[in-house]
C-alpha cells in the first residue's frame, strides 16, 4: 500500500519570547525553513509580523520574490517535484 499525503492548506507559524514574563512574537521562518516549505509549493503560507507589529499569513511565494525556481522553466520544476513526490 502506498500512502499519498493529501495536503491542501499548510499554515505555518513561528512564534519566539525573549524570556518566560515577555510577549510571544511572530517570526517569519528562517531561509532553510522557507526553502523546506518550498517542498510543497510557494502558496505554502506562512505568519510574518507587519511594520505595524499585526499578525499576517502570507504565501511563501510571496516572501520569496527572486525564488530560484524562478530561473527554470515551469515544466521543469513540476517534473522535479513529481521525482520529489515519489521519493515520499
Ligand atoms: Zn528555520
Amino acid at each position: 500500500m502506498k500512502l499519498v499525503p493529501f495536503v491542501k492548506h499548510i499554515n505555518l507559524i513561528l512564534m519566539s519570547h525573549d524570556n518566560e514574563n515577555s510577549p510571544f512574537k511572530v517570526l517569519s521562518p528562517c531561509g532553510i525553513c522557507q526553502e523546506r516549505l518550498r517542498y510543497w509549493g510557494p502558496k505554502v503560507r506562512v505568519g510574518v509580523t507587519t511594520k505595524e507589529k499585526l499578525l499576517k499569513f502570507v504565501p511563501l511565494g510571496e516572501l520569496q520574490p527572486f525564488h530560484w525556481t524562478n530561473a527554470y522553466p515551469a515544466e521543469e520544476i513540476e517534473r522535479f517535484n513529481s521525482k520529489v513526490e515519489k521519493l515520499r
